[in-house]
């Protein structure tokens, strides 16, 4: 193998410029050429490709985002779309490809080696929903940066003696709003974990114990709400004229995908950039790189894609006592 690229598709998330950095740097190491493949499939389908230098990831391992850009390609769905993308990356002397995404990208990636480009995935996502890892790109930067939103958030309402709903990113997963209710003492954590789509009875369960909370002369009330549940202004509403007690909301959005990533990150996503070049070295394809159980680990990317991720019982329950 002498020439191998690499892309960031789906959702940014920051370190994804760690992990493309580690990609071109040991690449190089290993005596490969390395090709950036602009904007995930999009890119890949319209040639967007660019020599990979040291000098192109210089400075941007402190940076949040991707500089190598990414997007979302609906024609890369297409079996066309797939064929396409295979004899571009053939046309370009790419004998393999590293994919850091979500579990789609990883869909796409399985396309191109079933089509015989050599495709390792490494799991980038602020959300962790990646059932084959414990550890995703993105998601220790993401979850500090919500918490210290929240925090600042938790001061202003105990001076006004608010309840606050904050909503926090995870799409149809509850990790970040589990680790941000429990890192800034939440009284109320929702996750669409447990959540049942009741959404009066949830809200009835915080009123209680907002009041509860107040009677005991609590100031403040902070219910982390994760995007997966949603529907937090009309919350806040509904919980205000119930209670006669101010309650504000707010939805933190993409601010969690930005910003300068946290060194475990970097670290991590510097880890499974070098590991994925080594399996590619090592001729495998069609693997996605975890960690698991402390140690980087790589198992076949259909395997990974059918697993199924749930957040630990204990966890829940005692997060759930801590706001107690
Ligand atoms: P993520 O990778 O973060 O899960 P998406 O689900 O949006 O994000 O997927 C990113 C891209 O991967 C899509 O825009 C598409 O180009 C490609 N992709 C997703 N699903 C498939 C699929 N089933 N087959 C081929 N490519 C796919």
């Amino acid at each position: 193998i002498k020439t191998i690229g690499v892309l960031t598709s789906g959702g940014d998330a920051p370190a994804m410029n760690a992990a493309v950095r580690a990609v071109v740097r040991i690449g190089k190491e290993r005596g490969l050429n390395v090709k950036g493949i602009k904007k995930g499939y999009n890119g890949l389908l319209n040639e967007e490709i660019i020599d990979m230098t040291p000098k192109v990831t210089a400075d941007s391992i402190m940076r949040g985002g991707t500089i190598l850009l990414t997007a979302r390609c609906d024609e890369f769905k297409t079996e066309e779309g797939q064929k396409r993308g295979a004899e571009v990356c053939k046309a370009h002397g790419i004998e393999g490809l590293v994919v850091i995404g979500g579990d789609g990208s990883f869909q796409g990636a399985r396309k191109l080696a079933e089509l015989g480009i050599n495709t390792i995935g490494v799991p980038g996502t602020i959300d962790l929903d990646i059932a084959c890892t414990e550890y995703t790109i993105g998601f220790d930067t993401a979850v500090n940066t919500a918490m210290q939103a929240i925090d600042k958030i938790r001061d202003t309402s105990t001076s006004h003696e608010r309840c606050s709903i904050v909503e926090v990113m995870g799409r149809g997963a509850g990790y970040i709003a589990l680790w941000c209710g429990v890192a800034t003492g939440a009284e109320d954590i929702l996750i669409p974990e447990s959540f049942d789509g009741n959404l009066p009875k949830v809200e009835q369960q915080i009123i209680e114990h907002l009041l509860r909370n107040r009677a005991r002369g609590k100031t403040h009330h902070l219910v982390v709400n994760a995007e997966g549940v949603g529907h937090s202004y009309s919350m806040a509403k509904r919980i205000e004229s119930a209670t006669g007690i101010e309650t504000r909301a707010t939805i933190l959005g993409h601010m969690q995908r930005g910003g300068s990533p946290t060194a475990k990150d970097r670290m991590y996503a510097s880890m499974m950039g070098a590991y994925a070049v080594d399996l590619l070295c090592a001729g495998k394809s069609n693997r996605v790189v975890g960690y698991q159980n402390g140690k980087f680990m790589d198992m076949d990317i259909q395997e990974g894609l059918a697993m199924t991720k749930h957040i630990d019982d204990y966890q829940l329950q005692i997060a759930h006592l801590l706001g107690k």
